[in-house]
């Protein structure tokens, strides 16, 4: 198996899986976390690794070492396994996606980014989706004898759930990093706090499951991940501890599990549940929802706007709320994005950060 992102949350689970199972990792990708890389080199023998930057390669303890965006795509046309775990986070996941479809090699995504800047580039039934939301789903379609009238995922409502409003303009990165039930990468958390994280994960549902009846509440505690609605009334819910292991383990073994991956919940333990509706005055990005679904090139504009402001965010030259102003604004600007191939969304994410970047000096 590759792991791409190895040393990052989705990564390192994916890992202790892979140690777990007895798997053997060909190789590992990182951006600049060497330290962690070398010890995942000592303990897995990957035959190939790469690395974000060049300066950053002396550090690598291994002999084939690629560097870079180039470096990721020509590791995995060396690599012969069957099997890419592409955790890398944003866009810079988009292209190991599809280089991995090109070799025929089975794509388990956690790079939700990947779907929602080019899900129609993707052989979508070959997709072996990590997400806990898109794994409760398809635990539950899979299972469904009578016929779907809605898909419903849910949402922990983030870090600033219990924040008032008026008070969103000044909250640090640090209070954004707080996520309150599980412990995720930077980007994502920051994503779960503004619900640009469920306003992706609708999308990539519509792009799984082919349907745009999909909607998302807020359950605060993440006991319940997904729900299914039938046309006869009935509804079911997917219910598991936040561990990714279990949507991770699912997807590299192709659902051929025979032991416990996480502990059962305890039924008796259950916080009480209930659900609320996302409010688009605390959450506007979740407000573009209809839109993406109307017209799923959006994703590309969202996307990159957003990566813009959550990386502005998170260095502190910009500020919570300014990351949905840029998202709203960009959509205004590229309102109809035209992208029949991967060179033209790689141009309009390109247009989109510079307009995003100008935005916010
Ligand atoms: P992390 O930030 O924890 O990890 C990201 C990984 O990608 C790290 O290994 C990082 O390397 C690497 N990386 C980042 N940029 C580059 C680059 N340009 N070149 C090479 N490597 C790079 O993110 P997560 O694991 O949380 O998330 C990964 C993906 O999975 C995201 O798309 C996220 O939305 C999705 N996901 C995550 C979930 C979670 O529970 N964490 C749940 C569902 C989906 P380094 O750290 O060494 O710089």
């Amino acid at each position: 198996m590759v792991v791409l992102g190895s040393t990052g949350s989705i990564g390192t689970n994916t890992l202790d899986i892979a140690h777990k199972k007895g798997i053997l990792i060909e190789a590992l990708a990182c951006g600049k976390n060497v330290s962690l890389l070398n010890e995942q080199i000592a303990k897995f023998h990957p035959k190939f690794v790469a690395i974000g930057e060049e300066s950053l390669k002396s550090a690598v303890k291994h002999d084939k070492v690629f560097v870079g965006m180039e470096g990721i795509l020509a590791m995995l046309e060396e690599c012969k396994s069957s099997t890419v775990v592409n955790a890398l986070v944003g866009f810079a996941g988009m292209l190991p996606s599809l280089k991995t479809q090109e070799l025929g090699k089975t794509l388990c995504l956690a790079n939700k980014e990947s779907l929602v800047v080019g899900g129609k580039f993707l052989e979508i039934s070959k997709i072996h989706a990590i997400d806990s939301e898109h794994f409760g789903l398809k635990f539950l379609i899979q299972n469904a004898k009578t016929p779907i009238s809605r898909l419903i995922i849910t949402a922990s409502g983030g870090a600033f759930y219990d924040t008032p409003l008026t008070e969103l303009g000044s909250v640090s990165a640090k209070d954004a990093l707080r996520h309150p039930n599980w412990q995720m990468g930077a980007k994502i958390t920051i994503d779960s706090a503004s619900m640009a994280n469920k306003l992706f994960e609708v999308i990539e549902a519509f792009w799984l499951y082919g349907t745009k009846n999909i909607d998302a509440v807020i359950e605060r505690t993440s006991q319940i991940h997904a729900l299914v609605e039938f046309i006869d009334g009935s509804t079911t819910a997917h219910i598991s501890e936040t561990d990714m292991r279990l949507a991770i383990a699912h997807a590299v073994l192709e659902g051929a599990i025979s032991e416990q991956i996480v502990k059962p919940v305890n039924l008796l333990d259950l916080k009480p549940i209930k659900f609320a509706p996302i409010d688009t005055l605390k959450y506007p990005i979740f407000g573009l929802k209809e839109a993406l679904l109307d017209n799923p090139n959006l994703g590309v504009v969202i996307n990159a706007a957003n990566e813009v402001g959550v990386y502005a965010f998170l260095e502190e030259r910009a500020r919570f709320s300014d990351i949905s102003r840029v998202v709203l604004k960009s959509v205004e600007k590229f309102h109809s994005p035209n992208t029949p191939d991967t060179h033209a969304l790689i141009e309009i994410d390109r247009s989109v950060r510079a307009y995003a970047n100008e935005l916010l000096h």
